[in-house]
């Protein structure tokens, strides 16, 4: 028993103390069960001690979140150079993300001050680029380095109330989810949709299981973007009347929408009256068609998008338009090597763990990236290819007995000509 305080129970001992009433919330021993005792007569019941507990756990909850991001706003710079550790190239969207990541934090530092009278708005960003180049890479990257909750959510699982699907607040469960459900940090996160251009009016993508024209899920996302207080089914799925829902307010939540938008430099090219075919030619710019391609995206407009078929109250809440660009080669090849977690660093991880080492050409690791080229998967075509050369040796290399082996990969083993086979350490070079 702890000295000073004299924590018994109220239903032990002495029957006279089943009369006591919580001194909290005035309920008796015989509508909540067990009293704990303190000093001098008082008394507390179960039901007050939880609700105790949840007080204090989001007090320190907001605390705790709020310190790192007020305490100091990263510069748009420092931002940059967090991308620059984990993305290639996209030199223009990681400016651009950063100066309107870096004005969020300002914006919630506005609004968390009483004297202030301006309000900022807010400006969500929508990234225009290709499969596998890398959107989702820096949204996931932004969150991390800012410590704030990040959740990925895809647009084409979305439907209109009445249709086979998920309602737009699903997104913000998954944001919840991230944030461990502490509402406070939840609701000041990065929310990244991926996808958006599936939802758009004219969308090839007709289903008889969502509503055709994508217009009712654009209109509920409008809704989320510009800020409202949306309630959320903890346990997902469709809404239903009986539900409790958690009132989360959108209002300070940053949204990073992507999406391939495939055709919509037809679409720019016929507005600046070209035709995509020829672009270029004549004036020495740039002759392929992925180029061509590239530069008409840069261009892009709010204007070329709503023609897409977005509907423009949705497109004036992405006031951040970014396109990336398609990776090259040489961007594959430094993204199979320079990132922290790189593919090769990775499989020398595992080598190194089975005290062997692992080693790729520079001229393998150019071919291994024309192959990935080829697939028009972007970044995510390497993956496959590394693996696709490893997996014979990542299955042997457990029962290796000898130690120090030197594994080399060269162009010949990327084309499947030669087996990837264990130099001895000291005689491979
Ligand atoms: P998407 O543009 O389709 O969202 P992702 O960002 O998901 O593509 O990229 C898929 C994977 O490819 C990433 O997990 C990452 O490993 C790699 N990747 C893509 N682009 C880049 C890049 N610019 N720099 C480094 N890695 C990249």
């Amino acid at each position: 028993m702890p000295s000073g305080k004299d924590f018994t129970s109220g239903n032990r001992g002495s029957t006279g103390k089943k009369n006591a009433n919580c001194s909290f919330c005035r309920k008796s021993y015989r509508e909540v069960g067990p009293l704990v005792e303190g000093p001098s007569d008082v008394y507390i019941c179960g039901e007050c001690i939880e609700l105790c507990q949840s007080i204090l756990d989001q007090e320190r909850r907001r605390r705790g979140s709020s310190r790192p991001l007020f305490n100091k706003v990263p510069t748009p710079r420092e931002i940059v150079e967090q991308l620059n550790s984990y993305v290639i190239g996209q030199t223009v969207t990681k400016r651009i993300l950063a100066v309107a990541v870096h004005n969020h934090y300002k914006r919630l530092m506005l609004a968390s001050d009483t004297d202030n009278d301006v309000e900022v708005e807010k400006s969500n960003i929508l990234m225009i680029g290709p499969t596998g180049c890398g959107k989702t890479l820096m949204a996931r990257t932004l969150a991390r380095a800012l410590q704030v909750p990040f959740a990925i959510g895809d647009a084409t699982t979305l439907t209109e109330a009445g249709y086979v699907g998920e309602d737009v607040e699903n997104l913000l469960l998954k944001l919840l989810h991230a944030a461990d459900f502490d509402i406070e940090a939840a609701q000041r996160g990065i929310l990244f949709i991926d996808e958006i251009d599936k939802i758009g009016k004219t969308s090839q993508n007709v289903s008889i299981t969502r509503d055709v024209s994508g217009e009712g899920v654009q209109q509920a996302l409008l809704k989320m973007l510009e800020g409202t207080v949306a309630n959320v089914p903890p346990q997902g799925g469709r809404k239903h009347p009986e539900q409790q829902y958690i009132q989360m307010d959108t209002t300070n939540i940053l949204f990073i929408c992507g999406g391939t938008f495939v055709g919509l430099e037809h679409i720019i090219a016929k507005r600046q009256g070209r035709k995509m075919i020829g672009f270029g030619s004549d004036g020495g710019g740039p002759t392929n068609a992925e180029a061509q391609r590239g530069a008409l995206l840069r261009q892009a407009c709010v204007d070329d998008i709503i023609e897409y078929g977005m509907i423009p109250e949705l497109v004036g809440r992405l006031p951040v338009i970014s396109s990336l660009a398609p990776l090259e080669e040489a961007d594959l090849v430094r993204i199979m090597t320079e990132p922290r977690n790189s593919l090769v660093r990775q499989y020398q991880k595992f080598f190194e763990m089975e005290q062997a080492h692992l080693e790729f050409t520079p001229e393998a690791l150019r071919e291994i990236a024309v192959i990935a080229k080829a697939k028009d998967t972007g970044a995510r075509g390497l993956r496959s290819v590394v693996e696709g050369l490893m997996f014979d040796v990542m299955y042997e290399l457990p029962d290796q007995q000898e130690r120090g082996k030197k594994y080399i990969v060269t162009p010949a083993v990327v084309r499947g000509e030669e087996k990837l086979f264990a130099h001895d350490g000291s005689a491979a070079a």
